[in-house]
């Protein structure tokens, strides 16, 4: 990274770290924070398989030092006139252009994805904060003149105090940016709680934003795992807590963040569906379909990993993703030609190809597989990194786990189908719900589609339909735990409380006690 400005580092390797190896650090009060629990992890770069830094994991005591800096700042900042958050947002906007090039390179170093594909995700966090600039017109409030005689009525929106975050390691820039830029421009004050396994965007976040201005305290990184997001989800300071992440953690985060009174957004996970009609384009068809299973190495919540064949669109399709499957540029994702890089870590490498022996065991047809990828054909240095290709199963069916279960890698199942009503069932009954994508060009099959399926978020020949910054994010069943979807108006009325005032004046109020329930007059 060549901004010494947004160094997330302090500099400093702990003992058992080499001496290049980065200490990622705690951002509390304004300033970088050094761990002091004495527990910290390795972070990788998962093109090589090096140890690149070691983060510090907080304890309680780091985390309850953080929720007070935030409280500290928030009379102050909730107090301060929405347009002149809004300014901060503008600044932090303009910083984040300035600097989105380093962010993407962090992404790419840490989590692996694509440069390409990290300045996308970069992007699309950018529209949050676009969006967030708006936070006057949202805040805006309702008002009723005279709802009875000499007496009038308004509702306006309060921030909460001190919010949290809780977010996974394949987004580390745009998920986070689902949530502060709204939280923060409402006039919360906010602990972000990164993936431990590529934390250091975090900080590049904290250090953009404090030159923007943002008071100290405002914004808070606390680095590490269960324990510190326990520490959040318990505290009593803490009023609302925004999660995504796998459907068992985010399912723990709500029920427990409940149990302790905070309101609970949690995003899970998700197993993605495209039925691809008989009439479909079969070119863009599978142009979408590979680009949606293998970009980011099928480590998006919104990837494509189950390809719903109706009729006898599959015998033509199928081998024409086998070719495209098997001709994927798998490469360091440094390299600008690169399609797919790596997987993000060890652990999941080996979960991954474990699915795919599993699915062979089920006795799904593995057309393309995977598993002998070898990381000294991605580039080099890249031995030692966790590679897999992309992997293709035909004839995958609803009993299997590789249907039934979320992989979250390269791993594409087709599953056949006789007609529109089958594939809609086949969906409505996955216990996930979060993105559905439908290749037609009927425009009747198309809208029946999107009103008859049970899923949050349709895509019409749209792959991934990840909704704009204005519309909001969230899947259905147990790809969200929670009533209100992440950013957009839901995002703003999260993170706001509504309060609702009726005021007259001595001269419109009547004589004596009133006993009954007030009526209009
Ligand atoms: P994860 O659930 O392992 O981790 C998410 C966060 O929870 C991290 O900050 C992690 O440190 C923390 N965490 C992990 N284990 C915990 C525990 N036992 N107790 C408390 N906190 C814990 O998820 P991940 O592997 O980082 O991310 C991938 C998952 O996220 C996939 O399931 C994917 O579908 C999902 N995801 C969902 C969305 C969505 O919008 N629905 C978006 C992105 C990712």
């Amino acid at each position: 990274m060549n901004a010494p400005d947004l160094n997330p580092t302090s500099g400093k390797s702990p003992a058992n770290a080499s001496s290049s190896t980065a200490s990622i650090e705690h951002f509390i009060g304004g300033r970088v924070v050094p761990g002091q629990s004495g527990r910290r992890a390795d972070v990788f770069n998962p093109a090589t398989g090096a140890v690149t830094g070691q983060v510090a994991l907080a304890s309680k005591s780091e985390v309850a030092t953080a929720v007070a800096a935030a409280q500290a700042a928030f009379p102050a900042w909730s107090d301060t006139p929405p347009i002149r958050r809004a300014r901060v947002m503008f600044k932090f906007l303009e910083l984040l252009n300035q600097h989105k090039d380093e962010l993407a390179h962090c992404i790419t170093a840490e989590h692996g994805k694509v440069f390409t594909d990290a300045q996308g995700e970069v992007a699309r966090g950018i529209d949050i904060v676009e969006f967030s600039c708006g936070i006057p017109h949202l805040l805006k409030g309702n008002f009723t003149d005279q709802v009875s005689t000499g007496m009038d009525n308004w509702t306006m929106r309060q921030p909460l105090g001190v919010v949290a975050g809780i977010t996974p390691f394949n987004f580390p820039v745009m998920v986070p940016m689902w949530m502060f830029p709204v939280a923060i421009a409402a006039g919360n004050c906010f602990i972000l709680k990164p993936s431990p396994i590529d934390p250091s965007a975090s900080l590049m976040m904290a250090a953009l934003l404090k030159k923007a201005g943002l008071p100290d305290g405002v914004f808070n990184v606390v680095q590490g795992d269960k324990e510190a997001v326990d520490a959040l989800i318990e505290h009593p300071d803490v009023k609302a807590v925004s999660f995504v992440g796998s459907t068992p953690i985010a399912n723990y985060i709500y029920e427990t963040g409940a149990h302790h009174g905070k309101r609970v957004q949690a995003l899970g996970g998700a197993k993605n569906h495209m039925v691809v009609m008989p009439d479909a384009d079969l070119e863009q068809t599978v142009d979408a379909l590979i680009g949606s299973a293998y970009g980011s190495a099928g480590e998006r919540c919104m990837a494509i990993s189950v390809a719903v064949l109706v009729g006898d669109v599959a015998d033509k399709l199928v081998p024409m993703l086998a070719a495209r499957a098997k001709t994927l540029k798998i490469r360091n994702g440094t390299d600008l030609s690169a399609e797919m890089g790596p997987i993000v870590t060890a652990t999941a490498h080996a979960r991954i190809k474990g699915y795919i022996d599993v699915g062979v065991e089920e006795g799904a047809q593995l057309l393309v597989d995977g598993r002998d990828f070898k990381g000294s054909a991605a580039g080099a240095g890249c031995d030692n990194g966790f590679w897999l290709g992309g992997a293709l199963f035909d004839h995958v069916t609803p009993e299997m786990r590789i249907y039934k279960e979320e992989i979250f890698g390269p791993v594409l199942g087709c599953v056949r189908v006789n007609d529109l009503k089958e594939a809609v069932d086949l969906i409505n009954a996955h216990e996930f719900g979060n993105g559905v994508s439908c290749f037609t060009r009927d425009g009747n099959v198309a809208r029946e589609f999107s009103r008859r399926i049970q899923v949050g978020m349709v895509g019409i020949n749209v792959p991934i339909p990840v909704p704009m910054a204005w519309h909001g994010f969230g899947g259905w069943k147990k790809s969200l735990f929670g009533d209100m979807h992440a950013y957009g108006e839901e995002g703003v009325r999260f993170y706001t409380k509504q309060k609702s005032i009726m005021q007259r004046w001595p001269e419109s109020i009547g004589k004596g006690a009133e006993f009954v329930m007030p009526t209009a007059k």
